[in-house]
């Protein structure tokens, strides 16, 4: 397929951090790379900054300021897992207006996807492992806010469950979070979403894909949302660094395709974001996120 695939993307995506860190901060330059090496043609598409007052409008005022401000203190820097600088803070405006930037083009096209995103673990007073705030949450808040969607379904199959998404809508009918998620993985203690599907370790393609269907299907056909926010981490890979689950690359890419089809045959638009993905090689972990995005946008032609 040759249409160029809508990828919301800004340099700003990508924010130093200390030497050694362990969060693959690279990862959203290199799928750039990812995508060119497997020969697809990309729309790049960049992004407003999110405004503070809709930061606000999900996060406690007091810690939006502490974001925009670099001034978060050490406890909350700890749960987050790196420290919140002026250019992690821009990173954070720049990433949540990517995912709002990408349900606005799906509304009006049926798909595109944000490069970066999916900062699922972010509460209202604070981030929480590798989140600083909540970009899907801050998107479809907003979407519903404006008019643009009366109900926003979040489907995250993130290996780690969307806790703080799911405690920012909880009692919501407007914005309703499953998260497929694997049982004994972070976080310890899971909060209640819409839809909590906890899976066994190890689970492997045919067992989850087969889950999933089920799920998705019953969930679009109850609550007939206008928009999917798709957060596909590639953690429940085998081989990830973070993961309990046992897909292969073959099992992630139908998942993302899987999807996309039980979004598109019931007409209903989709923005995807990358959500987590864990390997020393920074670049495995780049081409999985590519492989999901290609499927994606292959399942949105065939
Ligand atoms: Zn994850």
């Amino acid at each position: 397929m040759s249409r160029p695939l809508p990828l919301f993307h800004h340099p700003d995506y990508v924010a130093a951090l200390p030497a050694g860190h362990s969060f693959p901060m690279s990862k959203y330059a290199l799928v750039l790379q990812a995508l060119a090496e497997m020969g697809q043609a990309v729309e790049l598409i960049p992004p407003e900054p999110m405004p503070t007052h809709w930061l606000e409008a999900v996060h406690d005022p007091d810690y939006v300021a502490a974001v925009l401000g670099a001034e978060v203190d050490p406890a909350r820097e700890r749960r987050i897992g790196f420290p919140v600088t002026l250019e992690v803070a821009r990173r954070t405006v720049a990433v949540a207006g990517g995912t709002y930037g990408a349900s606005l083009r799906a509304l009006a096209t049926g798909f595109a996807a944000n490069g970066a995103g999916g900062s699922h673990h972010a509460l209202p007073d604070g981030g929480a492992g590798y989140c600083v705030t909540n970009d899907l949450a801050i998107a479809a808040n907003r979407v519903v806010a404006e008019g643009r969607a009366q109900r926003v379904l979040i489907v995250d199959l993130d290996v780690h469950q969307g806790d703080g998404t799911a405690v920012i809508f909880a009692g919501r009918d407007d914005v309703l979070t499953f998260s497929m998620h694997a049982e004994r993985n972070f976080p310890v203690r899971k909060a209640r979403g819409f839809r909590d599907v906890a899976l066994p370790d190890g689970m492997e393609d045919a067992a989850y894909l087969a889950l999933l269907d089920t799920e998705l299907a019953a969930l679009l056909d109850a609550h007939r949302p206008d928009l999917v926010l798709f957060q596909a981490g590639v953690d429940p890979h085998g081989e990830d660094r973070l993961g309990r689950l046992a897909l292969s690359d073959a099992g992630l890419a139908a998942r993302d395709a899987q999807v996309v089809r039980a979004c598109r045959a019931r007409g209903i638009a989709i923005a995807s974001t990358l959500g987590g993905g864990y390997a020393e090689d920074r670049m495995l972990v780049a081409r999985r996120h590519a492989a999901g995005l290609t499927a994606q946008w292959a399942a949105m032609a065939d």
